[in-house]
């Protein structure tokens, strides 16, 4: 069946735009604006894109005043009840309390969730990564409330919920030989335990063959080590091998603060970005959120300043998360000095929200307050990142576009919200006078998984108050791991005292 989704505006892809800028590694082509015209979808792919009517169809889905966009790709996606409204606006001291203390690591671990439970989180995190409007998704989940990583089966878990609610994953449990503590003094440190990162690569490597037999392009394996810090050099090199084996993706969060850089320059002695090429891992296939502490940041103490040409040349692609890292009081410095180096952006929610459209609108504003320019970043070359770096990153040609032969992965945001306030160019209206609760149709790969703003056969409020529950569990569990066993109550002061 041939099916035209019509719409105000559609964000279409034509493969003659170039990206004008001398010696980028940008893929060729670019985004272009339609107005009143028409996406045609036969089975999983787009066959035409163009004005209204121009193509015979079956079925026509008049989706209205709304801006069409290609699906958004995250590759750093939420899959977890949110943890950022618990862990980023502490002092030092309290944040501290946050992470696992050695003797929790070492005496008392425990998982504060079932395997049933785990997997109940990722299937309500996909649903809000659907409702968001995200289409392809890399989950990343918080580690502290497990006994160690993920397994094998937590990644099944999550590869069928996937397929069941129609969203497209790379995926695999996270792995790790270590893991950031704070001892009795209050100092951090890292926490090994090489048996375990063991068990934990052999789990994603058997995850990888389980993928590969799938023979679905909603699930695809990929190598999901959770951080630089936390692998030991050995781990390191085997994750470098069986991606080359098996050309799948490595994604590895480096770069991410100074702590995680102090850690690596004492183990290895040599900086996070050598220890990755020396280990094999920085490539083409590597993915690295959040790619931010570079020699030339200013925070970082370093004599060198070629890390940034380094990343460009190497091929690996960034993953950037304005909204979690801002909240976690980091930037990159800058997007645009990225850009225009060549590196490859992907974009990523990495917490909750998983609203890129607010990630796309804090990145730009950041990108004005370090720079004091107005134009240091626009909308266009951030939801590029969202769309085709993201596609790009993934070595996926078909995604992250509206193009006849593309993989018709579509999401359709509200532009008649009068809370909206007026309407101009229709990218700048959305992302600075909405959000991504504007999703009002999502399409993967020729499915219909959003429609009216709802899943459906998925029972929202029966999640909300389960995820609600599991969540006041988690909040709890916190003491437990405190070097200093304080109670959740001065862990989390409320934002004004109760009376
Ligand atoms: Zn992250």
């Amino acid at each position: 069946m041939r099916r035209g989704l019509r719409a105000r505006h559609v964000l279409a892809y034509s493969s003659e735009l170039t990206a004008g800028e001398p010696g980028a590694a940008r893929p060729a082509g670019g985004h272009v604006m339609l107005t009143d015209a028409e996406v045609v979808v036969e089975d999983s792919r787009i066959v035409a894109v163009g004005p209204r009517g121009a193509e015979p169809v079956d079925d026509v889905i008049e989706l209205g005043n709304v801006l069409l966009l290609p699906g958004l790709v995250d590759l750093d996606a939420l899959s977890d009840i949110d943890h950022t409204i618990l862990d980023s606006w502490q002092s030092r001291e309290l944040g501290l309390g946050l992470q696992w203390s050695r003797d929790y690591a070492t005496h008392r671990r425990r998982a504060v969730f079932d395997a049933g439970e785990r997997a109940f989180i990722r299937e309500y995190s996909f649903v809000q990564l659907l409702l968001h409007g995200v289409t392809t998704a890399m989950p990343i989940a918080s580690e502290v409330h497990s006994d160690w990583a993920e397994t094998f089966d937590d990644a099944v878990a999550m590869a069928e919920a996937a397929r069941r609610l129609g969203l497209r994953v790379y995926v695999g449990p996270a792995y790790r030989s270590g893991v950031n503590v704070v001892d009795a003094d209050g100092t951090r440190s890292i926490y090994w335990n090489e048996e375990l990162g063991e068990a934990g690569f052999d789990g994603a490597a058997e995850f990888l063959d389980w993928a590969a037999g799938q023979d679905s392009d909603l699930v695809h394996g990929a190598l999901l080590p959770c951080r630089i810090e936390t692998l030991s050099e050995d781990l390191m090199r085997r994750t470098a091998e069986l991606a080359s084996e098996t050309g799948v993706l490595v994604r590895l969060h480096a770069l991410q603060g100074l702590l995680e850089r102090r850690f690596i320059l004492e183990r290895f002695g040599a900086s996070p970005l050598a220890v990755l090429a020396r280990t094999g891992l920085l490539g083409p296939n590597l993915l690295i959120p959040h790619g931010i502490y570079l020699d030339a940041h200013p925070l970082v103490d370093a004599d060198t300043d070629d890390d940034l040409g380094t990343l460009a040349a190497s091929g690996a692609a960034i993953v950037h998360c304005p909204l979690t890292s801002g909240r976690h009081a980091s930037a990159l410095n800058t997007f645009d000095r990225y850009r225009r180096a060549g590196v490859r952006i992907a974009l990523g929610t990495d917490s909750f929200p998983p609203d890129l459209l607010r990630g796309i609108d804090i990145g730009v504003t950041i990108a004005k307050v370090l720079t004091h320019r107005l134009d240091a970043a626009t909308y266009a070359d951030y939801l590029t990142a969202a769309t085709l770096g993201g596609a790009d990153a993934l070595g996926r040609s078909d995604l992250g576009r509206l193009a006849a032969g593309a993989t018709a992965d579509l999401v359709a945001f509200r532009l008649d919200d009068p809370r909206d306030g007026v309407l101009d160019d229709p990218v700048r209206t959305l992302c600075m006078n909405s959000t991504a609760r504007a999703a009002d149709f999502v399409m993967v790969a020729g499915r219909i998984t959003v429609r009216d703003g709802v899943i459906p056969g998925v029972d929202l409020p029966a999640m909300t108050r389960r995820a609600q529950a599991l969540f006041d569990r988690m909040r709890a569990a916190y003491s437990e791991r405190d070097y200093l066993r304080r109670p959740a109550e001065e862990l989390f002061p409320p934002s004004f005292p109760a009376r």
